[in-house]
């Protein structure tokens, strides 16, 4: 397959000023792209150069297969979705829809045929003849998914589609966004500044910092190998627990030892055959803690920790340990016993540990 959109080498810049730095990402037929990272990253100048809203500085942007230099917004074969919605007030919700496709000159025939199919797919043809106003926030929301959909782009743009909904709505809304997508199998890129929903809707997440892409991966591969402390630290809620330790050979593998303050140094065995330095940054998701007795497997091991706090969340408690001088969150059961003030055997799975440079911040293993 060859990619329905594929970026190299982009540059942006305002003045003097680059705001995006060297993209190089692409995304084949069916693909659902999340751009993510903290506010003023660029991902939406990164989208808008897609949607040739904004000029590049430099790189080109290819999309299904046609150099995009030269093409204006409305003959790129995309259609793109606001945070605002930027509906017509004035015009009713089926006006809203069609309007694009009357601008295009699409018979009337196709324009009522293309509105009763995405209508019913956005469950609002009962709302066809009110107008914005008289709209819930996420009935808005489906109407501007109605007019990019009646399109049938190459490829579909959301910018923070979700960001004017209460948080409920939301939650529901990315539901029926990833289920449209299945539906329709579409090419998709989408920017948020919430990790939870890059990681529930993509297939392939794109990481964001200062214009620079951190890493390019699939949920799982974001989340279980981070590239760097940025990411490690950005993506997941409770953040992944990053440890200062002292790192010496042990045979084949590793010695790892964590800094206390009360406590004798906790020491862990890490057997994997990897090349670390003495110093390094441990990483380890609270998840990956657990009261000892409730985790199993090759490389748990087991020690006990000052219990700090503890944060019962219903379904999970969040017990909190001082280690190498950071407040380490451990995902607890919520029945545990943990108390502030006594110590508790925790299991720490080894298997799960990523290792970062101090310096660098890259990822080691
Ligand atoms: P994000 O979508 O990740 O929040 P943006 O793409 O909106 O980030 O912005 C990236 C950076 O570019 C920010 O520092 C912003 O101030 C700057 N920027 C955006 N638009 C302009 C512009 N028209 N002129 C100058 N700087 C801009």
């Amino acid at each position: 397959m060859s990619p329905i959109l594929d970026i190299q080498n982009l540059r942006k810049s305002y003045g003097a000023t680059e705001i995006l730095k060297e993209i190089n990402v692409a995304i084949e037929p069916g693909d659902f792209l999340v751009l993510v990272g903290p506010s003023g990253c660029g991902k939406s100048t990164l989208l808008n150069c897609i949607a040739g809203l904004e000029p590049i500085t430099g790189g080109s942007i290819t999309i299904a297969g046609q150099d995009m230099t030269d093409v204006s917004p409305k003959d790129r074969n995309i259609a793109m979705v606001f945070q605002s919605y930027a509906l017509y007030p004035t015009m009713s919700v089926a006006k809203n829809i069609t309007f694009g496709m009357k601008v295009r000159g699409v018979d009337q025939a196709t324009q009522d045929k293309k509105l009763t199919e995405v209508a019913d797919l956005l469950q609002i043809s009962q709302l066809l003849n009110r107008k914005p106003g008289q709209l819930s926030g996420g009935q808005r929301q489906r109407v501007a998914m109605g007019r990019a959909l009646v399109r049938d782009p190459a490829l579909f743009l959301f910018d923070e589609p979700l960001s004017n909904l209460d948080a409920k709505l939301r939650v529901e809304m990315r539901t029926e966004i990833k289920k449209l997508h299945q539906t329709l199998n579409a090419s998709i890129v989408y920017v948020t500044h919430d990790q939870i929903e890059a990681m529930t809707l993509a297939t392939k997440i794109v990481v964001m910092k200062g214009g620079v892409i951190q890493q390019i991966g699939t949920p799982s591969e974001i989340y279980n190998q981070p590239a760097n402390l940025f990411v490690a630290d950005f993506m997941g809620s409770p953040a992944m627990n990053l440890i200062p330790a002292k790192v010496s050979k042990d045979g084949a593998g590793h010695r790892i030892e964590i800094a206390r303050a009360s406590q004798a140094p906790l020491v862990l065995a890490d057997p994997r055959p990897l090349d670390l330095p003495a110093d390094v940054i441990l990483g380890l998701r609270p998840e990956d803690i657990a009261e000892a007795g409730y985790r199993s497997g090759d490389q748990v091991q087991e020690a006990a920790c000052m219990v700090d706090m503890v944060e019962p969340a219903g379904a999970d408690t969040y017990v909190v340990s001082s280690l190498g001088g950071k407040q380490v969150t451990a995902r607890l059961h919520a029945e545990t016993s943990a108390t502030p003030g006594a110590a508790l055997n925790l299991a720490f799975d080894l298997a799960k540990v990523s290792y970062f440079a101090p310096g660098s911040g890259e990822r080691l293993n």
